[in-house]
């Protein structure tokens, strides 16, 4: 598929609505108690919006405490690997923290400390959101609880110690496949009963309104920033942008500056072991489990069952192993403004390598998805053609993970 001429791209600008609905996607799908903390957060977060000194303090944070810009690297051998079409790195890995994550945390946490709140809830799923949170929260002196199943705990070790040393409270959730979640079912019940004091800070594009909203608005300052690099770079747009998609903050982050523009849009999602064994997080690959439906408050496509049972979903990266995802993608999916693909656990780990070798650079095993979207993707374009791929994290944290994959033991000399 390649992007259409006849789109008009205007239409994208219309959502969310005031009910935080992308088409017949998005909304708030919350219980009683929580709608008085939601619509709260609604106009506040809409003052926050208009206000130049709340973007002036975001965006003075981002370069001063996030280290923004990050980089816009010309990946050499990669490029040479593929056959001729130039491939870029958004090097968010680069960014404090070693993700993304930062610039939502930090958006978020300014929001919070303006909300007049002394607490944030969190929840991770790799971890880095977790990280992200409790460093804006050291940053701002609020105290910062994260939630995170033990079966995330036990992949991303270091970054629970991470937490604890920035002064985070973790608090392992064993309910469910205790991953992300159960970890945001967690939190959202820590919430309801903890609203005067307590701000819920989501770390994806994903949940009830107005938090896919919010979250774009603070990551998209990744696409921002690409689309002067390459102007600079290139002296001409790309013509393709690739980015791993799990709830979908990084994707909509690198691709919403592009939507106007004629670049097509290319999300990769974790195809774990495989579309047929059912064990990956697909949700739009898979017509048997990906339908949509309602999670954590927002209508989209999720993985699921006949009866509507939220599926078990599998990824080798904790990151994107999640069943729902972002309203505004299931939105641009479904009138072709951006294309969906998937790479499985075994692409992604020799991506993953890859990317070392080559590169020099050791990416998160999420953002080893993207790679490995280039890597099938590029070979098929012709060779002039501009690439920008979202490195959207770096992999330290997936040492243990890939050793033990490859059966090697890291701590052996
Ligand atoms: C969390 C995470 C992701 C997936 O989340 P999105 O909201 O889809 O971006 C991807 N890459 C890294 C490095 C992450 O930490």
């Amino acid at each position: 598929m390649t992007l259409s001429a006849s789109l008009d791209t205007a239409v994208l600008d219309q959502w969310p609505d005031s009910h935080g609905r992308y088409g017949p996607f998005g909304g708030l799908y919350v219980p009683e108690t929580l709608m008085p903390a939601i619509l709260e957060l609604d106009t506040a977060y809409r003052e926050a919006r208009q206000d130049p000194a709340f973007q002036q303090r975001f965006l003075a944070l981002c370069r001063e405490f996030a280290g923004r810009p990050t980089p816009l690297y010309y990946a050499a051998k990669l490029s040479a690997l593929v056959g001729g079409a130039r491939v870029y790195l958004k090097r968010e890995d680069l960014a404090h923290t070693g993700a993304h994550k930062i610039n939502n945390a930090l958006g978020q946490g300014l929001l919070a400390q303006r909300m007049g709140k002394r607490r944030i809830i969190a929840e991770t799923g790799a971890g880095q959101h977790g990280v992200a949170s409790a460093a804006v929260a050291a940053m701002l002196g609020m105290e910062c609880v994260v939630y995170m199943g033990t079966e995330d705990m036990r992949r991303q070790a270091l970054n629970v110690y991470r937490m604890r040393l920035l002064g985070a409270e973790v608090r392992g959730v064993e309910s469910g496949s205790r991953t992300l979640k159960d970890a945001i079912t967690e939190a959202m019940r820590d919430w309801v009963t903890t609203v005067q004091s307590s701000y819920y800070l989501l770390g994806s594009a994903l949940g009830p309104h107005p938090y896919p909203l919010m979250v774009r608005d603070f990551q998209s300052i990744i696409g921002r920033e690409a689309r002067e690099q390459i102007l600079a770079q290139e002296g001409r747009l790309p013509d393709a942008l690739i980015a791993c998609v799990g709830g979908g903050s990084n994707a909509v982050g690198l691709f919403y500056a592009f939507r106007h523009d004629p670049v097509r849009l290319i999300g990769v999602e974790a195809g774990g072991r495989g579309i047929s064994s059912g064990e990956h997080a697909a949700r739009f690959s898979d017509p048997q489990l990906g339908r949509i439906g309602v999670l954590h408050g927002t209508r989209t496509y999720v993985l699921q069952n006949m009866d509507g049972q939220i599926a078990a979903t599998h990824s080798v990266s904790a990151g994107l192993d999640y069943a729902a995802v972002g309203p505004e993608h299931a939105y641009w999916m479904s009138i072709g403004r951006a294309e969906y693909t998937y790479a499985t656990d075994t692409e992604a780990l020799e991506a993953f390598q890859l990317t070392c070798r080559l590169e020099g650079i050791i990416p998160a095993l999420e953002s080893a998805h993207a790679i490995a979207g280039v890597l099938k993707l590029a070979p098929q374009m012709a060779p002039e053609t501009v690439l920008i791929a979202n490195l959207s994290g770096r992999g330290d944290k997936d040492i243990h993970t890939v050793a033990e994959a490859l059966g090697q033991d890291p701590e052996k000399v």
